[in-house]
C-alpha cells in the first residue's frame, strides 16, 4: 500500500495554468518562449529525468507559472528560480504557498535576465529548466561560465536544439553549440517531449538534454581564445580549417602552421574536430607568437 508520505503531490493541470493566467491577464509571447507544461507526468519525467539529490539547490530559469516549480520543490533542498517576466516572477511564491505551503521558505524567485545573471540569493548544483526556446543555448553557456557550482542539470529546449547540444564531431549536427558545451560538460539526449503537454502548443518537438561538468581541456589558451577558433572555423564550415582560420591566423598560410603545430590536419573541416584539438590549435597560436 502507498502511504499518503510518498504517494505523488498534485502538481498544474490546464485548468490550473488557464485560471493562473487568466487572473495574471497574461498572454503567453513567443518573444519570451513562453509554453507553460499542463501536465504533471511530464513534469514528474524531467524532475526524474534530472536525478536531483534531496540536499541539492536547484536553478530553475524560466518558472513561468509554477509547474515544474512545484516538481522541483518536492525533489531539492531548495529551488532558486530566475524569471525575467516580472508579473509572473511576482506571482510565484503565491502559487507555493498555495500549493506547497510546507515548501515555501525553500524557493528563492529572482527577477532577472538569465542572459545576465552573475551572482544568485543561494549556489546552485544543478540546472533543471524549460528553457527559452529563443535563447536556450547561450543561457545554457552563460549559466555554465558564471556558475561553476553546478555540477549537472537537464533541459528542455527545441528538439533540433537537443539534438545539436548533444552531438560529438563528425555528425551531421555539430556545430558551435556543440564544441562550445562540450568545453563545460558532457551532454547526452534524454528523451524527446511532444508537443501537446503545452500551453499555448509549440509547432516543433522538445527534447531534453541531461549534462554533467567535467574539467575543460587542460590547455594555456583561455577560454575565450579557444572559443574564437570555434567560432571561426565554423562560420565557414564548408571550408577547410586552412581557409576557414585564415583569416584568425592572419593568413592561410599561418593558419597552416598553427594547425600543422598543433596536429590537425590543415584540409580537415572543423565539424570533425573536439574540443580538445581547438584548445591545441588556439594553444599552438600563442606558442608560435611567443616564438616570434
Ligand atoms: N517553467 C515553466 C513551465 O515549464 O511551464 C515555463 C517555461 S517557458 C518555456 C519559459 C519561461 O522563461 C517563461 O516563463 C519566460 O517568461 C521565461 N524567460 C524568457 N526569457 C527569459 C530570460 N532571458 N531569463 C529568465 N527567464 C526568461
Amino acid at each position: 500500500m502507498t502511504s499518503s508520505a510518498d504517494a505523488p503531490r498534485p502538481l498544474l493541470g490546464a485548468a490550473d495554468i488557464r485560471r493562473l493566467a487568466e487572473e495574471l491577464g497574461i498572454r503567453p509571447t513567443k518573444t519570451l518562449g513562453q509554453n507553460f507544461v499542463i501536465d504533471g507526468n511530464t513534469i514528474r519525467r524531467i524532475v526524474a529525468a534530472a536525478a536531483v539529490d534531496p540536499e541539492e539547490t536547484v536553478l530553475e530559469v524560466g518558472p513561468g507559472l509554477g509547474s515544474l516549480t512545484l516538481g522541483l520543490l518536492d525533489a531539492a533542498k531548495s529551488v532558486v528560480a530566475v524569471e525575467i517576466d516580472p508579473a509572473l516572477a511576482a506571482r510565484l511564491p503565491a502559487t507555493v504557498a498555495e500549493w506547497r505551503p510546507d515548501l515555501a521558505g525553500h524557493l528563492d524567485v529572482v527577477l532577472a535576465d538569465a542572459l545576465k545573471v552573475t551572482s544568485l540569493p543561494q549556489e546552485p548544483a544543478a540546472l533543471v529548466a524549460n528553457l527559452p526556446y529563443n535563447v536556450a543555448v547561450p543561457v545554457v553557456l552563460h549559466l555554465l561560465e558564471h556558475f561553476p557550482s553546478l555540477r549537472h542539470g537537464l533541459v528542455m529546449v527545441q528538439d533540433e536544439v537537443a539534438d545539436r547540444l548533444a552531438a560529438g564531431p563528425g555528425s551531421r549536427v555539430y556545430g558551435v553549440p556543440s564544441v562550445k558545451a562540450a568545453w563545460y560538460s558532457s551532454m547526452r539526449k534524454a528523451g524527446v517531449i511532444g508537443m501537446n503537454v503545452f500551453w499555448p502548443a509549440p509547432k516543433i518537438a522538445s527534447g531534453l538534454v541531461a549534462f554533467t561538468r567535467r574539467e575543460p581541456p587542460v590547455t594555456k589558451a583561455s577560454r575565450a581564445e579557444v572559443f574564437a577558433v570555434i567560432d571561426a572555423a565554423f562560420a565557414q564550415r564548408r571550408k577547410t580549417l586552412r581557409a576557414a582560420l585564415a583569416r584568425w591566423a592572419g593568413s592561410a598560410p599561418a593558419a597552416e602552421e598553427c594547425l600543422r603545430a598543433a596536429g590537425v590536419d590543415p584540409t580537415a573541416r572543423g565539424e570533425v574536430l573536439a574540443i580538445e584539438d581547438f584548445a591545441r590549435i588556439a594553444a599552438a597560436r600563442l606558442s608560435l607568437h611567443a616564438a616570434l
